[in-house]
């Protein structure tokens, strides 16, 4: 089973002609509300995929938390590991989207940045049933190093998106089996750009000298670039008619999450993880654009 301990946000979009000036009253062309924040949309991909996911993490006492753990359950993710923060608001993203495709984004972590001992202590309880521990870091980098030091000792599979970018000190990374930094993360952590496969090798190696034993560096339509135990490859993302490139990296964590639980080889699960991140470019928003495993053999086999 996946446990994913991590962030569950709503994200408040409005569409505008353009994006608004300091201090301006712009009249905006739509308005909608949608699941969003990475440890949750990371758990419904790997859901979707047909894994047996678990989410620890926590929200507000409020409308949003409520619908949030409704639509984690419709999705089939275990929400019972979910607290309800009295103290905080759920988390939010407000998202401006311009006509051109520009957005800005302000968020407020709310409950998510609160998460602490009393998760910790859920996570803990139901490690035993874990194969893969999945995180982030929207929520506080220390807790998420607890997690991911509890989970190693038990001998649990631990994958880190290392998203929003913050240093990972190397006691942490020691215990970390994958690492999925995508350009920009890969730059901060390494001081290394990973735009060719040279740089992309120095990068995966900083990394893996720093005590991870897989790296998986996300290239957006490259596909991802691979340094561990099985040698160093690139693996191709398929061509797809991109929509929106909102969440591909999740469904990349989400897909490489559910193929190590299942017992897949290095190979296959990052071939199954690019393929998922490519379609999910291929529908507008997050949690709705995660694929099927239907979908994700059909691209698959399509390349074959
Ligand atoms: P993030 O969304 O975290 O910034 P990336 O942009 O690297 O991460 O995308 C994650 C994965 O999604 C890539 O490894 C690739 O498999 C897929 N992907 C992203 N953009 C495209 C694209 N334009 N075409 C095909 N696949 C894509």
């Amino acid at each position: 089973m996946i446990f994913v301990f991590g962030s569950i946000n709503i994200d408040l979009v409005v569409t505008a002609p353009r994006l608004p000036l300091a201090g301006e009253t712009l009249r905006g062309t739509s308005f909608f509300t949608s699941p969003g924040g990475k440890g949750a949309n990371q758990a419904v991909a790997a859901a979707r995929l047909g894994a047996a996911v678990a989410i620890v993490g926590a929200v507000g006492d409020d409308d949003f938390g409520a619908r949030l753990v409704a639509s984690l359950a419709d999705a089939g993710v275990d929400t019972s590991g979910i607290g309800i923060d009295p103290a905080a608001p759920t988390g939010v993203a407000c998202i401006v989207v311009a006509a051109t495709g520009e957005n800005v984004i302000v968020t407020a972590g709310g409950a998510n940045h609160r998460v602490g001992r009393g998760e910790l202590h859920r996570l803990d309880e139901r490690l035993p049933d874990a194969s893969v521990l999945l995180v982030q870091l929207e929520i506080p980098v220390d807790v998420v190093a607890a997690a991911i030091r509890r989970a190693h000792a038990r001998g649990v599979t631990v994958v880190l998106d290392p998203a929003p970018v913050t240093e990972v000190p190397d006691a942490v990374l020691t215990d970390v089996d994958w690492i999925t930094p995508n350009v920009v993360e890969t730059e901060a952590l390494t001081g290394i750009a990973p735009l060719t496969e040279t740089d992309a090798r120095r990068a995966a190696g900083v990394l893996r000298d720093r005590g991870v034993e897989h790296v998986a560096i996300t290239l957006g339509a490259e596909g991802c670039y691979y340094a561990g135990a099985e040698g160093s490859f690139r693996v191709d993302a398929p061509s797809v008619a991109v929509v929106d490139t909102v969440a591909a990296g999740d469904a990349f964590n989400g897909a490489l999450a559910a193929s190590l639980d299942a017992g897949a080889d290095v190979t296959t699960a990052l071939e199954r993880a690019v393929a998922a991140g490519a379609l999910a470019t291929t529908k507008p928003g997050a949690q709705p654009s995660m694929p099927t495993g239907a979908e994700v053999d059909a691209l698959i086999a399509r390349r074959a």
